[in-house]
């Protein structure tokens, strides 16, 4: 069986000892091995502090863009083999894998491009110079300088591949070296994309290394200039938080956890207009794709209370037409979850779920999955429940399912009423509202606003163009406040803030002048 090789110190390492067998979840068949026994991660981080900072600090911003172009070019040349290892290790329909390696080639282009806008420079000039004194002579200035430290990006299993590009980009752009690390149950995509980096050479040594495995003890060995981008559960994400040395050093973290993602159906979108088929759409494709695991996947459906059982019914109809099963099989539409553990995960959740209400559709029992040997996969139903309105329902608003389950839930048709019952999940990635009444969109997004990284607004006018509020966009802010980690990534230039240290200048204006090159950003 293949065993997987971490890429550390600029050389292919094998983990020793006991490694964790990666399974193709549609079948349960073993397909790799993997671990990182044995290798010494401190040793690991000061080779690409050592070596990769200083070569991407030495290139300008346009350079450093061209680098992340060079890696979009080989993705997408090897799109076709990346692709079958998604649909072998990830349980990925070719679609939902499509979705997840063609996330990273475009966000590492969208970053190129902005590299390449920002020209020559290897830092940023941060806003408008400042008069301090009486004179223009005293001067402040801000600028972002890249941090002399590793980005250790730590990944969940459901983008082995937009997850790994998504991070690498931004920091490599910032000038700051990546240790990455993909969730182990998945980890075979991120491998093969940085095994064809590495051939190719696209970076520069030390620019890029692969852990493959457990994080063994590489977080001990973080200091002060070091950065931790980190998504997964919210438990993992407590964890790092509160490591000793975390502390100690004050490393930065940035944390992508939990999300309750609600979609609200505003009241003048009548069964059968286009916004409302644009919902139902948009939905449809959050609970399937993927399987729902999507950190942005829409988890809570919220209908206007005439119309919350059509809403139930339309959805149960469409569902009844998705043919769950074996990825590699044609006509599949939706695969299994990742792993056991997932899917025991899933399971335990659409019964807790339940008691706060009804099953409208699926379940939490075994399912006929097409094209699968019998009685093995991690195959679950797409699963609908509904609760009456002003439910408590304690477990909608509480416990994210990270499965293809989603809940109906009934609210007054009011734009307060819908964003309070939103709030009530205690912070998330995404929110929708599905309405074409501007005054009733305006309420509800302001409403939402304080409890989101982003708001999306389902207009039909925008049906056409739109991915739906499940696709995360480079040049906008992902992360939410509280369940969701409190993180920020992406957002263009934003993104780049994390992984550099902004400092003031303050002194006489021509220095000032003399360190910036005079340019403001
Ligand atoms: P997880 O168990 O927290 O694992 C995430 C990553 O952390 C994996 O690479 C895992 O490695 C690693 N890890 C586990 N324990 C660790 C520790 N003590 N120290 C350092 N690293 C550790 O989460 P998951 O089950 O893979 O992912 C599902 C969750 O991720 C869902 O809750 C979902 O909402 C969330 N998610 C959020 C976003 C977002 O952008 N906000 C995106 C995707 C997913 P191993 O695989 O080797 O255990």
């Amino acid at each position: 069986m293949l065993t997987l090789r971490s890429y550390v110190a600029g050389a292919w390492a094998e983990g020793t000892g006991t490694l964790q067998t990666l399974v193709n979840p549609a079948t349960e068949e073993p397909i790799a091995r993997a671990g990182t026994g044995g290798i010494d991660m401190g040793k690991a981080l000061e080779h690409a502090r050592s070596k990769g900072g200083p070569a991407l600090r030495a290139l300008t911003f346009a350079e450093r863009g061209a680098l992340l172009k060079a890696m979009s070019d080989v993705i997408q040349a090897h799109r076709d083999e990346i692709l079958d290892l998604a649909v072998r290790n990830g349980g990925n329909t070719r679609g939902d894998a499509k979705f997840d390696v063609d996330g990273a080639t475009f966000t590492l282009s969208s970053y190129a491009q902005i590299g390449q806008a920002l020209g020559d420079a290897r830092f940023v000039v941060d806003g408008e110079g400042i008069q301090l004194g009486r004179t223009p002579r005293f001067h402040g200035q801000h600028i972002a300088v890249p941090r002399r430290g590793v980005a250790v990006h730590i990944n969940a299993f459901n983008f082995p591949a937009w997850g790994f590009a998504e991070k690498a980009a931004v920091a490599i752009l910032a000038g700051v070296p990546v240790v990455s690390k993909p969730a182990t149950s998945s980890a075979m995509v991120a491998h093969r994309i940085t095994e064809l980096l590495v051939e190719k050479g696209v970076l520069p040594e030390g620019a890029l290394s692969l852990l493959v495995g457990s994080a063994g003890d590489v977080l001990e060995h973080l200091g002060p200039q070091d950065v931790v981008a980190f998504t997964g559960s919210g438990d993992t994400g407590v964890k790092i938080r509160s490591m000793a040395n975390v502390i100690r050093h004050s490393v930065r973290i940035n944390v992508e956890a939990d999300s309750l993602n609600a979609a609200i159906l505003g009241p003048d979108a009548a069964p059968g207009s286009d916004t409302y088929d644009f919902f139902l759409k948009d939905v449809l494709r959050d609970m399937t794709q993927k399987a729902g695991q999507k950190c942005t996947a829409i988890r809570r459906v919220l209908a206007p209370m005439s119309t919350a059982a059509q809403v139930r019914d339309d959805l149960v109809e469409r569902l009844r037409a998705i043919t769950v099963g074996n990825p590699a099989q044609e006509g599949v539409r939706m695969g299994p979850v990742a792993t056991a553990d997932q899917l025991q995960d899933v399971r335990e959740g659409i019964g807790q779920l339940a008691k706060d209400g009804r099953l409208a559709f699926g379940g939490a029992t075994e399912v006929q999955a097409v094209g699968a040997p019998a009685g093995k996969g991690f195959f679950v139903s797409p699963t609908l429940v509904e609760v009456d309105a002003g439910a408590a329902a304690p477990t909608v608003h509480s416990r994210e399912v990270f499965g293809p389950v989603a809940t109906v839930v009934p609210y007054s048709g009011q734009p307060d009423d819908a964003a309070e019952i939103v709030s009530r999940g205690g912070g998330g990635l995404v929110s929708s509202v599905y309405s074409e009444d501007t005054a009733f969109t305006a309420d509800v997004v302001l409403g939402l606003a304080p409890f989101h990284g982003r708001v999306f607004l389902g207009s039909a006018k925008i049906a056409e163009a739109s991915p739906g509020p499940g696709t995360v966009l480079p040049l906008l802010v992902h992360g939410g406040p509280g369940r969701a980690g409190g993180g920020e990534e992406l957002g263009g230039l934003r993104g780049l803030a994390f992984y550099m240290q902004r400092v003031a200048l303050e002194g006489s204006r021509p220095v000032i002048d003399r360190v910036t090159g005079n340019k403001a950003t």
